[in-house]
């Protein structure tokens, strides 16, 4: 064995600590960072709040507008403004509560290039009609290639049309996660999906999926879990992630709290 290997070897050895505390439940901002000063759901500001107190991830909701522009917001109706049938230059005169425009998704993926330590996970709205969704999934698949941020984005939808689409646009190396909470994950994997992204209600309906999604080899992420009883609950639980509106209470709940042991529903 030459030197090459044997310190690859060690090398192996020695990452195997780390691989297992990856294991830990990690924090997901809901719409970002938002419940705090001079920020704002979906906002740029958002995302850097997120990165700025250690949050795993930040997510964000993205629309296709009528004349093809992506937009990043929550709400289907915002201020009035249907997001999926205004024209863009309507949207764009709106203002987030800290002042911000309506981000596009172009520029926010700028701003997620400023913060390399933190994931995005984007969510793309449901629209109407499946040719629009399809239309909207190839365009987002353009903007996380030409910010090169592919390999720190999860992608979350709710309908599966999408999900398909996506996962023809990235057959691999792109984690992509089902959110509408009717499947089973055994199901999810089936499709080709790597994780459900279910309600606080869906997964405490049914506890053993968390179980059955590792055994399968994919992940399970909670939305939105806001109190400390929720986000114990699902700690204790072992998913893999949880997406919360107060990740700034997560983040220190999860430095001093100590999982009651549920082993069996960790990923090994
Ligand atoms: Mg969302």
């Amino acid at each position: 064995m030459n030197l090459k290997s044997t310190l690859f070897g060690a090398a192996i050895i020695a990452s195997f600590p780390i691989l297992t505390a990856t294991a830990e439940t990690k924090v997901v901002a809901h719409r970002g960072f938002w419940n705090t000063e001079n920020s704002a759901q979906n906002s740029l500001a958002s995302f850097a709040k997120a990165d700025s107190i250690g949050c795993f991830g930040s997510e964000i909701d993205v629309w296709l507008t009528t004349d093809d522009h992506l937009v990043v917001n929550h709400d289907k109706v915002y201020q009035g403004l249907f997001m999926e049938t205004a024209p863009f230059e309507d949207i764009r005169a709106l203002r987030l509560p800290n002042g911000e425009k309506i981000p596009t998704l172009d520029e926010y993926l700028a701003e997620v290039r400023k913060h390399p330590d933190t994931r995005l996970v984007l969510e793309m709205k449901s629209l109407t009609d499946y040719s629009r969704e399809d239309v909207s999934a190839n365009r987002i698949a353009e903007l996380l290639r030409k910010h090169g941020v592919l390999d720190r984005t999860d992608i979350i939808v709710f309908s599966l049309n999408a999900a398909m689409t996506f996962r023809k646009l990235f057959p691999t190396g792109v984690k992509i996660f089902y959110l509408d909470g009717d499947l089973s994950p055994k199901k999810v994997k089936k499709l080709g999906l790597n994780g459900i992204d279910y309600s606080v209600k869906v997964l405490k309906k049914h506890p053993e999926w968390v179980k059955q999604a590792h055994d399968n080899g994919i992940e399970v992420n909670v939305w939105t879990a806001n109190t400390e009883e929720d986000m114990k609950y699902f700690i204790d639980l072992g998913v893999d992630y949880i997406t919360t509106d107060h990740p700034d209470t997560l983040v220190k709940l999860l430095d001093s709290y100590k999982p009651k042991s549920n082993k069996k529903n960790k990923k090994s």
